[in-house]
């Protein structure tokens, strides 16, 4: 099943809230027909203290990185950024939700040189709950080793999170689920293992935690980085290198991290059983500190949380 996208009244476009049904482009937009469009994805979590974004300087840092990589050149500081993005929050009065800024080339030139086609920026933000069904977090998901590869590097920059790249996510995501399975995890055009369709990997073998090397390949995530973050501050040796497909179907344990999934174990790959096909000892540790302190319920001691009270008590910095 298709997740369903929940309208919410606006989005923020330049610099001010429009009705969410007025963001519109048009079809010959160069995002539209070359998929030139770099975005984020960013969760806001409900807290005592109202909704909290998860990392919101290291997503809007990536945003930027992502721009560069594609030449785009964004008129909006990170600090303009995080105040649009709390102001549209509160407009539209969620508690938690998702968080899209999207940069995209618009219209007005044709051909396949895109430098010197408008730069439109959005925020859009609305309501979303686990992304690998009921349960996931809790039980785990089925997975498998997709057919197709990620991009080589040097092809599509995997550092950047641009719309094009995800024509290969769809790819791996639509052929697990269509063969019954929740996810899949794709190799590297070397063999390796590199991700899934939109999070990263990682495997518990003897209390120690492995996880595809920055190869080009594969995105780096916010969430892996603070998965390795968390462990090697309780003591977890975490080891990033190349690890072979079957290093996975051996591992005590396996779970996938990324914004929408957050911490999901993997209990079976290939129809495999993974350790003892229940979420392992080391995934439970883990996904229980990420989302006590995501939820505001644990010290936020790596400064992780943007408040959204916070940010709107502040001068305003042009948004
Ligand atoms: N890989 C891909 C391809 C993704 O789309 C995502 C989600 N952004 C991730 C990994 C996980 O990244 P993050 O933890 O920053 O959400």
């Amino acid at each position: 099943m298709a997740h369903e996208l929940i309208a919410v009244k606006y989005i923020w476009k330049e610099g001010e809230l429009i009705p969410w049904q007025d963001a519109q482009i048009h079809v010959m937009s160069v995002a539209v027909q070359f998929g030139s469009s770099v975005f984020e994805g960013i969760r806001a979590y409900e807290t005592e203290r109202g909704p909290a974004v998860f990392r919101l300087p290291a997503h809007l840092r990536r945003l930027h990185d992502s721009c560069k990589i594609y030449r785009m050149e964004i008129p909006w500081t990170s600090a303009q950024l995080i105040q649009a993005t709390a102001h549209t929050i509160a407009a539209n009065e969620l508690k938690s939700c998702y968080v899209r800024p999207m940069v995209l080339r618009g219209y007005g030139t044709a051909g396949l040189n895109p430098v010197g086609t408008a730069i439109e920026t959005y925020i859009a933000v609305y309501p979303w709950g686990t992304y690998l069904g009921e349960g996931a977090l809790e039980a785990g998901v089925d997975a498998c080793v997709s057919t197709w590869f990620r991009p080589h590097p040097n092809t599509f920059p995997a550092l950047a999170k641009s719309a094009g790249h995800y024509n290969c996510s769809q790819l791996i995501k639509a052929d697990a689920v269509l063969k019954g399975f929740a996810e899949a995890i794709a190799l590297s055009p070397s063999g390796m293992v590199s991700e899934g369709s939109g999070q990263n990997v990682f495997l518990v073998r003897d209390g120690e935690l492995s996880t595809p090397a920055i190869d080009g390949s594969l995105l780096q995530g916010i969430t892996r980085s603070s998965v390795i973050a968390i462990a090697r501050d309780i003591g977890i040796p975490v080891h990033e290198r190349p690890i072979p497909r079957e290093a996975l179907y051996t591992a005590d344990e396996v779970f996938f991290t990324g914004t929408a999934a957050e911490l999901t174990p993997v209990r079976s790959i290939d129809h495999i059983t993974i350790g003892t096909g229940r979420a392992g000892e080391v995934t439970r540790l883990l996904q229980k500190r990420f989302l006590d302190v995501v939820h505001g319920r644990a010290a936020d001691n790596f400064g992780w949380l943007t408040y959204v009270a916070d940010v709107l008590d502040q001068a305003p910095v042009g948004v």
